[in-house]
């Protein structure tokens, strides 16, 4: 807070300009950070929740428990509160709910229903990014794919694995060096972050870097 005031202020962003007169996309990217910290859900003063989007209803809830099974679906606050807050706390939502399908199929359905209600969603993989992207800005439905974590086939000749979104980075580079290969990337993240999130988020990290220079 005393870092946005700092920059907020006018005599804040007189400072900035004069630090940054010859670089106006810098000081565009610093004004930009401190303006978004206004999604957090606690100063939702310039986003406001669309209204057209459907509030849940228990009739929503016992779907998604038939659909995927009781155990995947998360109501409760202590578990939700770590899938509402990003990696560098600095956003927060206030989902009531959060999905962890285990299949395809059944995320599937839980896409289908959402659409068809219009009901507001979030996919989150391992929670590791670090732009506010995988948590709810408002009670969005959280999509977490942390139990679709099955390696589904390797070959070794061509050197493809097919796997789950929510494979875990390192578990992935943990069962390629058992059969004498490497994951292309790897990130600080590594032990917490999905494959998805990574397709998602085009992350790459140093070895990402050498493995392309090297092919
Ligand atoms: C210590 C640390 C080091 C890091 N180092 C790097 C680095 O070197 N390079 C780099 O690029 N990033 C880095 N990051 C950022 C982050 O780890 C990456 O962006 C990572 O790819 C996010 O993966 P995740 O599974 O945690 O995704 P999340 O944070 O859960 O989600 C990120 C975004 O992807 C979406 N998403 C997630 N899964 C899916 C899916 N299955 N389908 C569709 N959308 C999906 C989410 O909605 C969100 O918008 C680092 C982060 C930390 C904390």
């Amino acid at each position: 807070r005393q870092q946005r005031e700092k920059f907020c202020s006018p005599l804040g962003m007189r400072a900035l300009r004069l630090k940054f007169r010859n670089r106006p996309a810098a000081l565009a990217a610093l004004v930009r950070r401190t303006d978004n910290r206004a999604f957090s859900g606690t100063t939702t003063e310039k986003v406001q929740r669309r209204a057209d989007f459907k509030e849940l209803c228990a009739e929503d809830l016992s779907f998604f428990q038939e659909v995927i099974g009781q155990s995947n679906v998360i109501t409760d606050a202590s578990e939700l509160e770590p899938m509402n807050k990003d990696w560098m706390h600095h956003y927060e939502g206030q989902s009531k709910i959060a999905l962890c399908p285990e299949t395809t199929e059944q995320l599937s359905e839980v896409m289908r229903y959402c659409n068809l209600h219009k009901i507001a969603m979030v996919p989150q993989g391992g929670n590791t990014g670090l732009v506010g992207g995988s948590t709810p800005v408002f009670d969005e439905v959280i999509v977490s794919t942390k139990k679709m974590n099955k390696i589904q086939d390797f070959d070794d000749l061509m050197g493809i694995l097919i796997c789950d979104a929510g494979c875990v980075l390192q578990s992935l580079d943990e069962y390629l060096r058992e059969r004498g290969f490497l994951m292309p990337l790897d990130l600080g993240a590594k032990g917490s972050c999905h494959i998805g999130g990574n397709v998602a988020t085009n992350a790459g990290g140093v070895r990402l870097v050498y493995d392309i220079n090297n092919i």
